[in-house]
């Protein structure tokens, strides 16, 4: 069965999630004035995130983002996974995490109303990757406004690992038009160019000189749709910016956005080595949402904190393995104030 579970703080703020996907499927958060706006994209009917095409709000996996050609080589053993956009594996596959039914689980420790923790065990073989993978993901919403999300996993065989989270931002309200005078900073140096089948092609490339270049804050209308190959090949920003060349645990400021008229500011804080900025390009003109809200293209934004793309097949990227007696863990904060 679907349910929705609130988290709530003493301020009023509010974060709803469904087992299904993992989802958040409302977020409040008050403006400069005080006022509170759901700022996530999503759908009224818990159902409707069984279709959901734009993957609102969901908790993405086993391995969020692409993977050329749905191949990989591990341990001398060649996988095929599902080619579910064009000719490659996007997003765990045909039925990934995001149309699962998760477990909602006992918390460690007392349990406190403003934490909710899901786990999903997916089987050895499902959607053709190795091993049982046993998964949770755990939000908690604080007194400050943050949202703090861990993930973690283990495995009974060798295989890999990619977990994000896909919800879609706008800080004006999730009803309020597009995405373009968001102002955003990404605190990396490099990203991942890609071919226009958006698969990395294996270099990391300085992000100076380019549209791509967002370490001081720019307005995303004002870069989007800059003549830029990259961009070009993307139909706007959908690029995964190198945080960290070599996984450590440490967790650093990513990004940061902020929407001038309500005067919202989001931080992206993680210890992942990656984060994919996508502007909504492929958002289709009139998808009814939540209230009936008709949402069109870069009608929201995506932080997706997480390993880099097509990961499996570049060796000198971070490593995507996970064996049987370790543990994945990660953690990734949004965390919301007013400017
Ligand atoms: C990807 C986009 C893709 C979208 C699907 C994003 O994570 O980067 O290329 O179209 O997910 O909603």
């Amino acid at each position: 069965m679907i349910k929705v579970i609130t988290l709530r703080n003493s301020s009023g703020a509010s974060l709803d999630v469904i087992n299904l996907g993992a989802a958040i499927t409302a977020l409040r958060v008050p403006d400069r004035f005080g006022e509170f706006q759901d700022i996530v994209l999503g759908y009224d009917e818990p159902t409707s995130y069984l279709r959901n095409p734009d993957y609102f709000g969901v908790v993405v996996g086993r391995f969020a983002n692409r993977i050329a050609n749905g191949r990989f080589r591990l341990n001398e053993a060649d996988y095929q996974l599902a080619r579910n956009e064009g000719a490659q594996h996007l997003h765990g596959g045909a039925s990934g995490f995001h149309q699962r039914l998760w477990s909602i689980a006992p918390l460690n420790g007392a349990p406190v109303e403003n934490n909710v923790r899901l786990t999903y065990l997916s089987k050895d073989g499902e959607e053709n990757y190795p091993g049982n993978l046993a998964v949770s993901v755990s939000y908690c919403f604080t007194e400050e406004n943050e949202l703090i999300i861990d993930y973690s996993a283990t495995t009974d065989k060798h295989t890999i690992i990619n977990l994000t989270q896909h919800t879609y931002f706008n800080l004006a309200g999730h009803d309020s038009g597009n995405i373009l005078d968001h102002e955003i900073r990404i605190d990396a140096k490099r990203f991942t160019p890609v071919g226009r089948d958006q698969i990395p092609t294996g270099e990391i490339q300085d992000v100076r000189n380019s549209p791509l270049d967002l370490q001081a804050f720019q307005r995303i209308g004002d870069v989007v749709d800059q003549p830029h190959k990259q961009l070009g090949y993307c139909g706007g920003l959908d690029h995964n910016y190198v945080l960290k060349e070599q996984f450590d645990p440490d967790m650093r400021v990513a990004a940061e956005v902020r929407e001038p008229r309500s005067g919202r500011v989001m931080q992206v804080i993680t210890d992942q080595p990656g984060v994919q900025l996508y502007t909504g390009n492929f958002i289709g003109d009139g998808t009814i949402g939540k209230n009936g809200a008709s949402y069109n293209r870069r009608q929201g934004l995506c932080l997706e904190t997480q390993h880099f793309p097509d990961a499996p097949n570049h060796s000198h990227f971070p490593s995507v393995e996970l064996l049987p007696g370790e543990a994945f863990n990660s953690r990734t904060i949004y965390q919301f104030s007013t400017d």
